[in-house]
């Protein structure tokens, strides 16, 4: 609480760390030029992204606040990411973001290696040291690309469909940052695991920053191509958006004090061959409701032999939504 103007969480530690598991397994993997098409899966999965505390991914402008609002001049509003849609300026999450928070679960819980950082390599551990090259890829690198490798997952923006915007405020100890060079160690050279912070309920002051976010209750609709990938794949990409409901995704700032917790709901499956779809009884590529379910849960269950349970059971204990870490007082 305040203590001299400061904002001071009252959970010591909003954060933990999914364990490094290690050599990642370079298995390679063939590239687009051989991939056979009766065992590979290409096409869309559309979704319904429910904010379910309030999301903030920053537009990157610093907009002179809106005197409407009655702010005093010397408060800037930093305003969410928005796009332009049939002549309206909606609010919506960049491709980009749900790319990077799904691939940071997928290198979580599988043997894979660190994709993007900007601690110094020589600092971590020997094993994690060196990033993969084609064709020598962990498997987040073969579905996220590597050097000289394409990524076979494509994220398209989610774009609001309904609710409501509104303001918060946001201590400059919280706001919004880079975190790539915290995101793996607990102490200097200390380097443990994956960080994530833990969800909880919203804490949010009545001092900081202004920040407007989407507010919980609102839903955007968002889709994510996909091409070539194996049964287990397209399991581990299902895994990594949260369709198993056994975790849930954190995007955006103000992640120490709970914002940005996402639920994703699958809306329809969109699968290009035919020999893809043969056995989910259905007569089209397009899987919707119970064809839909049966789709996602097979592909989990194959996604088992890329996961690692150790990892994948540290995740969900992060992850879990109904974490009941202590809530600072407060109101948002
Ligand atoms: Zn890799």
């Amino acid at each position: 609480m305040s203590s001299q103007g400061k904002f001071v969480p009252e959970f010591p530690k909003p954060f933990d760390f999914v364990p490094f598991a290690g050599k990642p397994a370079r298995n390679g993997r063939p590239g687009h030029e051989s991939f056979r098409i009766h065992d590979h899966f290409s096409g869309r999965l559309v979704y319904t992204l429910h904010v379910e505390t309030p999301l903030h991914i920053s537009s990157g402008n610093y907009a002179l606040t809106d005197k409407d609002l009655g702010l005093t001049a010397k408060n800037v509003l930093r305003d969410v990411y928005r796009l332009q849609q049939n002549g309206q300026n909606l609010p919506a999450i960049p491709g980009s973001t749900l790319k990077g928070a799904t691939r940071a679960v997928v290198e979580a819980v599988t043997a894979s290696c660190i994709g993007v950082t900007r601690v110094d390599r020589r600092d971590l551990p020997d094993d994690l040291e060196r990033p993969c090259r084609a064709p020598h890829l962990c498997p987040a690198c073969a579905l996220y690309g590597a050097m000289s490798r394409m990524a076979r997952l494509s994220f398209s923006d989610a774009i609001f469909v309904t609710g409501d915007a509104g303001i918060v405020r946001m201590p400059a100890l919280f706001r919004p940052r880079p975190e790539q060079g915290r995101a793996y160690r607990k102490g200097p050279r200390q380097f443990v695991g994956r960080k994530f912070y833990l969800h909880g309920r919203p804490t949010l002051p009545k001092e900081g920053h202004y920040l407007e976010v989407i507010r919980p209750g609102s839903q955007l609709r968002g889709m994510v191509d996909f091409t070539s990938l194996t049964e287990a794949e397209l399991g581990l990409l299902f895994f990594a958006l949260g369709l198993d409901n056994s975790f849930q995704l954190a995007l955006g700032g103000g992640k120490p004090v709970a914002m940005g917790r996402v639920h994703l709901e699958p809306v329809e499956l969109q699968l290009q061959q035919t020999a893809s779809f043969t056995n989910y009884e259905t007569d089209s590529g397009f899987l919707t409701d119970s064809s839909l379910h049966s789709a996602i849960t097979h592909h989990l269950q194959q996604a088992e032999s890329l996961i690692l349970p150790a990892q994948q059971q540290k995740l969900r204990e992060i992850l879990n939504p109904q974490n009941p870490r202590p809530a600072a007082t407060g109101t948002y």
